[in-house]
Parts: structure tokens; sequence; C-alpha cells
């Protein structure tokens, strides 16, 4: 045990953690060296077209230290905020961490956030200045934040470039050093905490766990506490960067094992694990995932509604953190509810989808969770827009409706403050306001979950040239006067594409939509009429007048070939049609276009 370290890595996006831990494994021979482009820690391609960890990869290194061995238990986190309970899981998991700045940024909203999560969980911190290659480093600078912002000692620091490979060498004899062995003993029942999973096709889950008290081996027999469920072990090992089999883990340990588990649903993050017969206590800080935003899919083309099934079946299988439920839409037909932790789980998902099966999907403007309290004294949840009450139920049956805010933490540079207050002022509830230094500044709002999704983000980004970070944690509920807008084309509702709006917003957003649809429909033999309304009440009207679209009609019968790829041109572009009703739209018109990042 005491030739044990568990650690993970934290840091503001970007700031290098992937970089560096593949550093640390090529510098403890776990792994061969690596071209400049191939991180191994970013295993997904999305993750590395992006550069983000979406999935938190845990690694085993073993490292000689004065004469000892001792093994180094790498925990890598995910660098987003939808995925702060992976964060939180990882943290607790070990006994420190690295707290990695980007030496010319300084530090970021992230930062922070991750910061408090590794303060709260009493880990020892070692400070650590990346990029310090870079001309526009300023490591003094950034000591001084650290110290102001977090009373981190600036001798604490190492400062280093993950890039070239400077300074990193003090790294392991510092994690050694200063970070505390794990405790707990071989001799105590068996008790481990579920740090993350996986879905193999030939296993099927495999759990990384952190193994608490006693020892596990194939054939144990091992229960949840959490749901009660029983598996059977059918290997246990190590992440040396890949599965490597050993005979047992043992208390202090990082490892995984394979349980005979089918369906990912069943792991949740935080989870405690025991041998059946020998019940342990849950281990502290579960919370089961829940979905924050619900968005509809369907197939562009019906015929392919079996084959997207499958798709998201599939995909659903690795993330425990989607739900999915079948839906009806009568403008778009069958398709799916899906929930997710956030917007970039809904990105990340919608490219894997693209990625992974090639699939065309409509997918609809995403719908927070609304807490709905009814006059005859009863609750519910709404969060998809058309189930949500109409008018005329609103005031004969809703007492009351709410919806969820989150804490939103932004860091700038002060010279962006007035642009940032005004974007914010006016709706959002002010919490702090902090100078990290004479030039940087931290402010904290509470703003409607609804509203961070639908853009904030980019106006942020707009509003300080792109200078801004942000993180943010969920708030609780507010009361929110908000009601339903819905689309009609010629009349007819489309209720795949209602949303649910605040009262205030409802005419500016109507007005929005139809110019947006207006330039999207195409032209019929018909007048096609675009309204968008609330309850029986009109607050935005297009129509677009009858005409067919003749791409022919330049060519002047001439040239025939031209004619053709003209045809076949427009022919594409119906590929990309949806029919509601009798009018031809466009699939841009349905698809949300994620803004977050
Ligand atoms: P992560 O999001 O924290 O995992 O960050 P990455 O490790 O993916 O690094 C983000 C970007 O910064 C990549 O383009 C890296 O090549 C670059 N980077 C990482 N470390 C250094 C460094 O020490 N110096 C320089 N110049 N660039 C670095
Ligand atoms: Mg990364």
């Amino acid at each position: 045990m005491s030739r044990i370290r568990n650690i993970s890595v934290i840091a503001h996006i970007d700031h290098g953690k992937s970089t560096l831990s593949d550093r640390l494994l090529e510098l403890t021979n776990t792994i061969a060296t690596l071209g400049v482009h191939k991180q191994f820690l970013d295993k997904l391609k999305v993750e590395q077209e992006r550069g983000i960890t979406v999935k938190a990869v845990t690694c085993s290194m073993r490292y000689k230290h004065k004469g000892e061995e001792y093994m180094i238990n790498l925990i890598d986190t995910p660098g987003h905020v939808d995925f702060r309970a992976e964060v939180i899981h990882s943290l607790k998991a070990g006994n420190g961490c690295l707290l990695l700045i980007d030496a010319a940024q300084g530090i970021q909203a992230q930062t922070v956030a991750n910061f408090y999560l590794a303060f709260a969980e009493n880990l020892k911190i070692i400070p650590v200045l990346n990029k310090i290659d870079l001309p526009a480093a300023e490591p003094g600078k950034v000591l001084e934040q650290l110290e102001q912002t977090f009373e981190l000692d600036p001798v604490d620091a190492l400062a280093i470039s993950a890039k070239t490979g400077l300074g990193v060498g003090a790294i392991l004899p510092a994690i050694i050093e200063r970070v505390p062995p794990p405790t707990g003993s071989v001799d105590e029942n068996f008790k481990c905490l579920l740090i993350d999973s996986w879905y193999d096709n030939y296993k099927g889950v495999i759990l990384l766990v952190r193994v608490f008290g006693g020892t596990v081996q194939r054939g144990d027999r091992i229960s949840s506490v959490h749901t009660g469920h029983k598996y059977e072990v059918s290997e246990v090992g190590l992440m040396h960067p890949d599965q490597s089999p050993v005979n047992r883990l043992c208390a202090g340990m990082v490892g995984y094992v394979v349980p005979s588990m089918k369906r990912s649903s069943e792991s949740k993050i935080g989870d405690t694990f025991y041998h059946v017969g020998k019940p342990v206590q849950a281990l502290p800080g579960f919370e089961d995932a829940k979905p924050m935003i619900y968005v509809g899919a369907f197939p562009l083309d019906t015929k392919e509604f079996k084959r997207l099934e499958d798709s998201i079946n599939n995909l659903s299988l690795n993330d425990r953190s989607i739900t999915v439920h079948r839906d009806t839409s009568t403008a778009l037909g069958q398709g799916w509810r899906l929930g997710f932790l956030g917007s970039l789980h809904l990105s990340v998902f919608q490219d894997r989808l693209k990625d992974e099966y090639g699939a065309e999907v409509i997918i609809t403007t995403p719908t927070v969770p609304y807490q709905i309290e009814y006059r005859d004294g009863t609750f519910g949840t709404i969060s998809n827009p058309s189930e949500f009450p109409d008018v005329v139920t609103h005031s004969s049956k809703v007492l009351d409706i709410r919806e969820p805010v989150v804490e939103a933490t932004m860091i700038f540079p002060s010279d962006y403050l007035g642009s940032v207050i005004e974007l914010c002022e006016a709706c959002f509830l002010l919490k702090e306001q902090t100078f990290l230094s004479s030039s940087r500044v931290l402010l904290k709002y509470i703003i409607p979950l609804a509203q961070l999704v639908e853009d904030f983000f980019g106006k942020l980004k707009s509003s300080t040239k792109g200078y801004a970070t942000l993180d943010y944690e969920e708030a609780g509920y507010i009361p929110a006067d908000v009601l339903r807008l819905s689309l009609l084309i010629n009349g007819k509702s489309v209720d795949a594409l209602a949303s649910i709006v605040h009262r205030s917003q409802a005419e500016r957003r109507g007005r929005e939509w139809v110019k947006k649809m207006r330039g999207l429909v195409d032209r019929q033999l018909y007048e096609v009429v675009i309204q968008a309304a609330v309850g029986n009440k009109v607050v935005a009207r297009e129509s677009i007048s009858a005409k067919r679209k003749d791409v022919t009609a330049k060519c002047y019968g001439g040239d025939v070939s031209r004619k053709m790829k003209l045809l076949n041109k427009q022919k594409e572009g119906k590929k990309r049609m949806r029919s509601i009703g009798n009018v031809q739209i466009s699939q841009e018109v349905c698809t949300w276009k994620p803004g977050f990042l």
C-alpha cells in the first residue's frame, strides 16, 4: 500500500492534460514514444477531433524512486462541465491531484471549478504551470493568481512544457513525496468505488474501480449497493495502459473488473460494490446521473427507422447517461425522446451518430425539464413541448411552473466587464464579482438552463472577443413564466417544432422563427402560410406566394448537360427535405445546431 499513489489530473479544457498524461506514460516506459498527434489517452475519434476528453481514461505506471518501485495510478478526468459527476468520482479515487494551468492563459473558469472540487475532497494539490515554452507564457503572473485566488504557495508549483518535455521529470518524484499513499486494508471486507465504465463487444460492461478495502478476483460474486444486482467476476486487471489481467486487485489499487453485466445503464458512477453476503456501507457522494436536456430524434427518411434505432441503442450501450424512449410525432412520425446531461453531451452524441453510423437524423430544439405544480396539489415534470399545458389548461389547472437554473462562473479580462454585465443584468441574478488580479475578473450569475443552452456561451464569447471562459453547476429551480410556442404550416401545427419560451420573449422568438422558416421552405404550387402562435393567438406570420421553382428556366433549352446538372442538383437538394403535411421543408429547419462549443 505504501508503494501506491493514486492521482488525478485536472485542468481547464486545452490546458494540456492529455499531452501531459502521454508524456508521463512515455517517461515510465508504459508506452513507446508517440508521434505528436497520436494522443494515447484521448481514444475516441470525436475526442481527437475536438481535442477534449469525454470519457476519463485511467492508467497505471510503474516508477522507480530512490531504489523502490512504485505504482502510480493516473486518472485523466473529463474536462467538461457536463461530466462533473465523473470528475468528482475520479477525484474521490485518489489522494492528490495535479492542477494543470496554461502559463499563457492563466486561471480559467474550469480551473476554478476543478480546484474547489479537489479542495472539497481534501486532496493534496500540486500546481503545475504548463506550456512555459510559449513566448506568451507569463509564469510569474500565473503564480500570483494562484496565490491570490486559491492561497496556493508559489514554491510548491512546478513549471513544465508537456509538449517539449521540459521539467516533466520533476512531476513523478513530486507525486511520490507529496501525495499520501491510499489507506484501507486487504483484511477488511471487499469494497470498491465505481469510477468509470465502458462497453466491450466481447466482455460486456467493464468497470473501472478503486478498491477501498479487501480484495477481488476472478470467480467472486459481487453486488451493487445502489441497484442490488448481483454479478460474477470473470476477470480483473490493471490499465497498463491497455487491459492487463492480474490475479487479484487489492485495497488501494485502481483497476478494472469484468462482471457479467449486459447493460451500461446498470453501472452507476459513484456506486459501491461488495462481496455477496458481506455487505458494506455505501461510499459517500453517490448521485444518480439525471438528464437535464431532452431532444426529439427522428430519421430523415422514415424507411431508416430500424437502422437508426439500432445505431442509437448501440451508442447508448456505451454511454450510461443517455436516456432513450420511443416517441411519436404527428408531423415527423416515429422517433425517440433522448435525454442528455448537457449540451456538450448532446453534441458529442450527434457527432458520434454521424461518425460511426453515417445516420441522417433530425434533432429537435433542446428542452429542459420543467416542474409543474397543479391546482389539485399534484406535481409533474415535463420535458417535451408537445406535452406542455396549452393556454386553457394552463389557466384552469396549473398553479406554478418552475425551471432549472445554473450558477454560471465566467472569467475574462476586466476590459469587458461592462459588456458582460450588459449581457447578463437584464435577465440574470448577480451572485459574485471578484477581481482575480488587476486585469481579470470573475462573475457569477444565476442563469436559466434553457437560456444557457440556447446560445449563452456564444453571446458571452462575442461580448469578450472570445476571451471569456464559462463553467456552471446546477442551482435548483425557480418560478418561470413560460408558455408553449407552436409553429403552424398552412394552419397545421408541427408538434415536433414547438418549443417552450418565456412569455416576454414569445413574440420575438416567434418572429425570428417564421423568418427563418420562410427562407427554408420550398415554394409550392400554392401559397404557404407560416405562423407562430401562443395558444390561439398568432404572434408572427409569413407567407410564401405560389410559384414553382423552375431551375431550368435560365437555360433556354440550350445546353443539355448543364440542364441535367442543374436538375440533379435540385434532386440532391430534395434528398435532405422532409415533407410535413403537403409542404416540403429542409432538414435544417428541424435540426438543432449546438451553440455551446
Ligand atoms: P487537454 O484538453 O487538457 O487534454 O489538452 P491537450 O493535451 O489536448 O492540449 C491542448 C493543446 O495544447 C494541444 O494542441 C497541445 O499540443 C497543446 N499543448 C499541450 N501542452 C503544451 C505545451 O507544453 N506547450 C505548447 N506550446 N503546447 C502545448
Ligand atoms: Mg484532453
